[in-house]
């Protein structure tokens, strides 16, 4: 496809879900603990926010799949589900169960201040039991994700913020035209957390095709794919 191309329509799609994201987020956060087929999810989000089921299925794209959003995809017998599978509040943070594709699901702890500063997904920091690349192994507690957020807090951020909200407005962590659209690695504070949506993909190659809500996977035999997120 034509570069020139993609980006409008890439920039189009964005700015049509923008407005809604919030909305949509909310609709999952009201429904904590149940999955939804994507058919069953996109025709929820048409009743409940008002938008046509192109909208809806664009913006179920961009929430899933990124570290700001506590909506998950699992596959299951070939039928994608979608939705919150459980969500906390922390002083300074929130929690969510995430599901990974390669590792299963995870208690996952994100600092709200990161999530007030970013722009983009890839720039929050979180802490992830059982994150090949963090410091967490499979069985770490809610209270150990949280001290190791509290102590990336002292390194990082002046404040603590009063309030906790997602980061449902947040651009998803795959850029456009970039080298890089997850890199491997810490925050640079030796704690250990890593600052990265995808947490444990590293690239060198173009990834010039990508669009923003885009899937990301790894195959069994280590090959990327890349599967639109709608
Ligand atoms: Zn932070």
């Amino acid at each position: 496809m034509n570069a020139d191309k993609l980006l409008q329509q890439t920039k189009t799609t964005y700015e049509e879900v923008q407005p809604h994201l919030r909305a949509c987020a909310d609709v999952f956060h009201e429904n904590e603990g149940e999955l939804f087929t994507r058919t069953e999810a996109i025709s929820l989000l048409e009743d409940e926010v008002d938008i046509n089921s192109t909208t809806a299925a664009h913006t179920l794209g961009q929430l899933v799949g990124d570290t700001v959003d506590p909506i998950i995809q699992i596959e299951h017998k070939g039928e994608k589900y979608v939705g919150i599978i459980e969500f906390h509040e922390f002083a300074g943070a929130y929690g969510y169960i995430n599901y990974d594709d390669l590792f299963g699901q995870g208690k996952r702890v994100v600092c709200q201040q990161c999530v007030n500063d970013a722009t983009l997904d890839a720039e929050v920091t979180h802490a992830t039991e059982n994150d090949p690349v963090g410091s967490f192994s499979g069985g770490a507690t809610w209270d150990e994700l949280l001290a190791g957020i509290h102590e990336h807090y002292e390194q990082a951020h002046e404040s603590v913020p009063e309030d906790v909200a997602t980061g449902a407005t947040l651009a998803s962590g795959t850029t456009i035209g970039g080298n890089t659209a997850w890199h491997a690695g810490n925050d640079g504070s030796g704690s250990g957390l890593t600052a990265d949506g995808v947490s444990v993909f590293a690239t060198t190659g173009d990834v010039t095709g990508l669009s923003k809500g885009d899937l990301v996977f790894i195959d069994s035999d280590n090959s990327l794919y890349v599967e639109d997120g709608t």
